[in-house]
């Protein structure tokens, strides 16, 4: 049974208009680039298929080569939004330099007469453009999203498959058995609704995994440091402790509190408040290991818990801390407070992080009483 091609065109036509109208709907709301240049793929895909309809007609001789620029700036559109999803730009010369190519090559080669002008730029281009995109979705992270993996393939198989055309273009020529069984526009437009199926379904994916993080990372973090806020300290400090202490291990908890920081506000306002709690934290953010918690507790009150660190240890990371924020480069005629430290191991205070914070603020008060900027540990 032979495949027709000019209705599955249609219905790749219908698929693709479908698509673009849904995606359009989400760009629209979240303005995300790689919904944005998804968009644009299928409206090229979309009106290079409606220039192939007129093959055969008098208006070949300029719908061919169009056709085939629109499909290839179709599937370099894929892989400029393949590097936006890792924040790349893409210049737009080599956008262009693909469609470009290919509308020359087609119009060398007596579009007019030859249904197949330029075919072999074409196929090339089309395949360099797919294979791109699946090197940029390969290289996303894992941690940003598994999705990217499943964009990578459903890419690469294009790009094979165009690549596998051009093989059979170049041997056999467009007339040739194999082109016309494996590889003819009729399957091409099979394998191409197949793929865009599967590509709309994980660029959907990708972007609700991608609000997710957005949300995640809203809800644990603090607007002005980038900390951690104080239920998302809490809730893996608590992990963190219980973990350590059924390991037999000790972990530290320093509360730290900036020095006479409402006079500072009062002086200079609060935008110098602010960026001497950002200050503080990038201080803290640069003297701790990444597997240590840093917390905004509230206000100018930070929280930090050293898993696995004795007092010792943590005393040397406080004045370290203050060390930097001391020496951090401040904004015109200010100087950035000092700070005070309380510090409590999970030793004797039950290892619950409520108890070890109750220990560390006793501490941070006698710091204060005994003149501010210094560490005081807690007694049991
Ligand atoms: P002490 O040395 O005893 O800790 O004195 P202090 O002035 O640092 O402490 P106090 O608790 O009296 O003042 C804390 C101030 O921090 C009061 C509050 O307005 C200010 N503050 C809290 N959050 C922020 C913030 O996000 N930005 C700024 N600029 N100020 C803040
Ligand atoms: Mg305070
Ligand atoms: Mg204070």
């Amino acid at each position: 049974m032979g495949l027709d091609p000019v209705s599955l065109k249609v219905a790749l036509g219908v698929v693709a208009l479908t698509l673009c109208l849904l995606f359009f709907g989400s760009f629209r709301r979240t303005r995300s680039a790689y919904s944005g240049w998804w968009c644009l793929a299928l409206v090229f895909l979309l009106t290079g298929n409606v220039a192939y309809l007129l093959t055969g007609t008098s208006q070949q001789i300029w719908a061919g080569p169009l056709g085939n620029a629109l499909l290839v700036a179709g599937a370099f559109s894929v892989w400029a939004g393949s590097r936006s999803l890792r924040l790349l730009p893409t210049p737009r010369w080599q956008l262009l330099a693909g469609p470009v190519a290919t509308t020359v090559a087609a119009a060398l080669e007596n579009p007019a007469a030859n249904e197949w002008s330029g075919g072999l730029v074409y196929l090339a281009m089309m395949s360099l453009g797919m294979a791109l995109a699946t090197v940029e979705l390969w290289r996303l992270k894992p941690t940003v999203s598994r999705t990217g993996r499943s964009l990578a393939l459903a890419a690469g198989v294009l790009g094979a498959f165009f690549f596998g055309r051009g093989i059979a273009y170049v041997v056999e020529g467009p007339d040739g058995p194999d082109f016309g069984t494996y590889f003819s526009s009729a399957t091409t437009s099979v394998v191409t609704i197949v793929l865009l199926v599967t590509v709309s379904f994980s660029m959907t994916a990708l972007s609700n995994e991608q609000l997710i993080n957005g949300l995640n990372e809203r809800a644990t973090r603090d607007g002005l440091t980038g900390l951690l806020n104080r239920v998302a300290f809490m809730e893996l400090a608590t992990q963190e402790i219980n973990r350590l202490h059924s390991a037999g291990s000790v972990s530290t908890l320093i509360l730290a509190d900036l020095d006479h920081f409402k006079a500072l506000n009062d002086s200079y306002g609060h935008a110098a408040g602010d960026s001497a709690i950002q200050a503080f934290a990038a201080a803290c953010q640069a003297s701790v290991r990444h597997t240590d918690l840093v917390g905004r507790y509230g206000g100018e009150e930070f929280t930090i818990l050293l898993p696995g660190a004795d007092v010792e240890s943590a005393e040397i990371i406080a004045s370290e801390i203050s060390r930097r924020l001391a020496s951090a480069k401040t904004p015109h005629g200010i100087t950035f407070p000092t700070v005070s430290y309380g510090i409590a191991p999970s030793t004797f205070v039950d290892a619950e992080v409520v108890h070890m914070i109750a220990a560390a603020d006793k501490a941070l008060y006698q710091a204060k009483s005994l003149g501010r900027n210094r560490a005081v540990c807690a007694t049991s």
